[in-house]
């Protein structure tokens, strides 16, 4: 049996690649780096790689993080710029005895030495989001939140090995030198082969809150479903922070288990996901939360047309 899930509508075709990985024997490690570095390739996905948003000094800067689940090695990189696939070099980390972790310049001087590709990853496009957004805080305060996303994946193969991945330009508009919660182990992601693997997608700073990767694999070690781990760490977490701090940020998650049962949750609307397994060919869902209840259903054509229409659509600066 082999499975992959992945956060929001853009993994599709990469989940697509990952596929053909999976159905011929490929090893899950291998499947979920070409499938993210899909992703982070196409320009127009304003959240990950070429093409992401960049903090408010119009620097891209990526954090990714790889996760093998039957070793537990954890690779990760956080506030990198210009090279074009964060995922590959938090793999590469991954494999390190130490220094699991880098940032920033460090990051930067480790993928040159190690020689990952370079790339500007700000394009024109983002530049017009920039510059457009930068005008719309000026006049009406708005707060730097939009045009996040991050890409979570978890895949297992058919060995039974699983890996987790994510990546992401983070927030639009952030701090030079800001971290969310993808690259954190425990928050943004978390896999273990012998129990199953979960990511996470919405406010880092909240989802960091609640270790709510690491907190869905426990919950399924105990023995609950992918589907129920979700739902209980969505909403065990969405009440804490509304009681505590009278709001909650979005909280989306995707998880896996061994058996390839998989599960998701989120306290929004309008949460996509992509699933595909050795029963089951690419399938892009919706999500929304009924009083913690979470009900997905498949997209529709429509919705699917729409969708790439809004991301391509030519956009003018203001
Ligand atoms: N979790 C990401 C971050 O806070 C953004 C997102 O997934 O929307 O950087």
């Amino acid at each position: 049996m082999w499975g992959i899930i992945a956060t929001w509508r853009m993994a599709l075709e990469g989940i697509e690649e990952a596929q053909d990985i999976l159905e011929n024997q490929g090893s899950a490690s291998e499947a979920i780096e070409v499938a993210i570095q899909n992703v982070e390739d196409f320009p127009y996905y304003k959240s990950v790689g070429y093409g992401g948003l960049p903090n408010e000094n119009m620097e891209v800067e990526l954090d990714a993080a790889y996760m093998d689940g039957d070793t537990l090695d954890i690779g990760a990189i956080g506030a990198i710029k210009d090279f074009a696939h964060p995922i590959s070099i938090a793999k590469q980390l991954s494999k390190e005895k130490v220094n699991n972790m880098l940032v920033g310049q460090g990051a930067e001087k480790y993928a040159d030495h190690e020689n990952f590709e370079k790339k500007i990853m700000l394009t024109d496009r983002a530049k017009i989001h920039y510059y457009n957004r930068k005008k719309e805080i000026e006049e009406q305060q708005i707060k730097p939140y939009d045009g996040h996303d991050t890409v979570g994946m978890v895949c297992l193969d058919n060995s039974g090995k699983m890996t987790a991945g994510t990546s992401t330009s983070g927030l639009f508009m952030k701090k030079q030198g800001r971290i969310g919660d993808s690259p954190l182990s425990g928050s943004g992601f978390y896999v273990d082969s012998k129990v199953g693997g979960a990511t996470a997608t919405g406010l880092g700073e909240d989802l960091m809150k609640g270790c709510i990767s690491y907190e869905i694999v426990r919950l399924m070690k105990e023995g609950k479903h992918p589907q129920e781990a979700c739902e209980i760490a969505v909403c065990q977490l969405d009440k804490e922070l509304k009681e505590r701090r009278g709001q909650a940020g979005d909280i989306s998650v995707v998880a896996m288990n061994n058996q390839g049962e998989w599960g998701v949750a989120t306290n929004i609307d309008g949460f996509s996901f992509v699933v595909a397994s050795a029963i089951q060919s690419p399938i892009v869902y919706l999500v929304k939360n009924i009083n913690g209840k979470c009900i997905h259903e498949v997209a529709s054509e429509k919705w699917l047309e729409e969708y790439i229409q809004e991301r391509i659509k030519p956009i003018v600066q203001k």
